[in-house]
């Protein structure tokens, strides 16, 4: 068992989340509760884990595999009642002395990524990726590559970009995400330049206009944008829907008859 492993009678002393999307909390207060351990989550991602407030819908119109994807998943918060709290403000993680983290909103309005000094070695959590999620192909090979935040569920693309410049400038020697495997070669000039070169979607429900939150959650989005898949699948729903009726239609008449 590696340096750090949990063995079977051990138990972490905290939970550290970066943010309360399902991929990422999911199983968070199962294990907060079985270890009887504090969760720790900034404290503008609080309203998501307190029961306050759902995240801001996904957007399955940004493009990509993802955004397809997107459409079967949650956007719901958790509620963690008293297990959860506001990480200290100083940037101090509890538990991890040699570690601090920096709120990288943007993603969600809550997101942390974490940083140790030592090594330079960042965990950007979903401030970025090291993978193109937009295709199906390299969602299986996980090229590590930096990319953009998972797009169907980054809500606000300015502060998404203020955060990758906060990253760029820690210049970090390992680069640690939430989807795609850590990249440790070139990463600080890699991220500088992705910094640099840094581009929102081209298109999208908060491309122009991010989702408006606060310390209570979601407080006003922009409209959502014609989904012509969405018109698809509800008019396959409807043809499908028919069809069944025709069919019990059809099914009595010749009972009758
Ligand atoms: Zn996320
Ligand atoms: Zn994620």
């Amino acid at each position: 068992m590696g340096r750090g492993a949990i063995r079977a009678n051990e138990r972490p002393a905290a939970i550290i989340l970066t943010h309360g999307h399902f991929d990422h909390a999911g199983n968070a207060l199962a294990l907060a509760t079985e270890w009887d351990v504090p969760t720790y989550a900034h404290e503008m991602e609080l309203p998501y884990l307190t029961g306050r407030s759902d995240y801001p819908p996904q957007d399955p119109t940004v493009g990509g595999a993802l955004a397809e994807m997107s459409r079967l998943f949650p956007h719901s918060g958790y509620d963690f009642g008293s297990r959860v709290r506001a990480l200290p403000a100083d940037g101090s993680l509890p538990g991890l002395p040699e570690w601090r983290y920096l709120h990288t909103p943007g993603h969600t309005a809550g997101h942390i990524s974490l940083f140790r000094e030592r090594d330079r070695v960042l965990i950007a959590a979903d401030a970025l990726a090291t993978v193109n999620q937009e295709s199906p192909v390299t969602l299986m090979t996980l090229k590590r590559e930096l990319r953009l935040p998972p797009a169907p569920f980054t809500t606000d693309w300015n502060a998404a970009r203020n955060s990758i410049n906060t990253l760029a400038s820690l210049r970090p020697s390992v680069i640690a995400a939430g989807h795609g495997l850590p990249i440790s070669d070139n990463a600080a000039s890699r991220l500088e330049r992705f910094a640099f070169n840094f581009a929102p979607p081209a298109h999208g429900r908060y491309v122009l206009e991010p989702a408006l939150t606060d310390g209570n959650g979601v407080v006003a989005l922009p409209p959502p944008v014609a989904d012509p898949v969405q018109k698809v699948i509800v008019g396959a729903a409807v043809a499908l829907a028919g069809g069944f009726v025709l069919s019990q239609l059809i099914k009595r008449r010749r009972a009758i008859e």
